[in-house]
């Protein structure tokens, strides 16, 4: 992606970026979840969050799969978004000294990741499908059902005794 350059023509294109965005998105998460797995204290919150980088690691193989029935090399490009989401959760979790206080920041972090991530598996199996691509489209809908499913797990954790251990 160079800055005289424009990478992006056509709509195959735009639909290539952006999952080279995710894909790139999803490794940085995968990378950053053992932390919080670490900072976790609340049992059901550790596990969850456990379950979910194993699924993550899945889904960036579906990426994988996605990549070569499309035609295209297997790589990442930057995305600030995620690195912001994930920068801006250790920077608060790093403020954070009681634990049950915690485990409720770090919900809320986990919750903006995966919404992050719901917005662009959202966008991308709208355009599979306008490219004619259902196979595409069938490997993006697992992942964002997964990422559906963990946060509204997170919510319930959050809205069963989470929060109100914090308050
Ligand atoms: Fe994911
Ligand atoms: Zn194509
Ligand atoms: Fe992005
Ligand atoms: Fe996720």
């Amino acid at each position: 992606m160079g800055l005289f350059t424009k990478d992006i023509e056509t709509f195959d294109d735009l639909f290539v970026h952006t999952l080279k965005d995710i894909y790139y998105a999803e490794n940085q998460i995968a990378k950053n979840l053992p932390d919080m797995i670490s900072k976790a204290s609340d049992a059901q919150l550790k596990q969850g969050l456990e379950a979910h980088l194993k699924e993550t690691k899945n889904q960036i193989g579906r990426l994988e799969q996605v990549f070569k029935l499309h035609g295209v090399k297997v790589e990442g490009v930057d995305c600030p978004a995620i690195d912001g989401i994930l920068e801006e959760a250790s920077e608060v979790a790093g403020e954070v000294s009681d634990k049950q206080v915690l485990d409720a920041a770090l919900i809320a972090a986990a919750q903006a990741v995966e919404h992050y991530e719901i917005t662009r598996y959202g966008t991308l199996i709208a355009w599979a499908k306008q490219l004619g691509r259902d196979d595409c489209a069938n490997l993006l809908e697992q992942n964002l059902k997964e990422e559906k499913a963990a946060d509204e797990k997170l919510s319930k954790l959050a809205l069963s005794g989470v929060n109100r251990k914090a308050a």
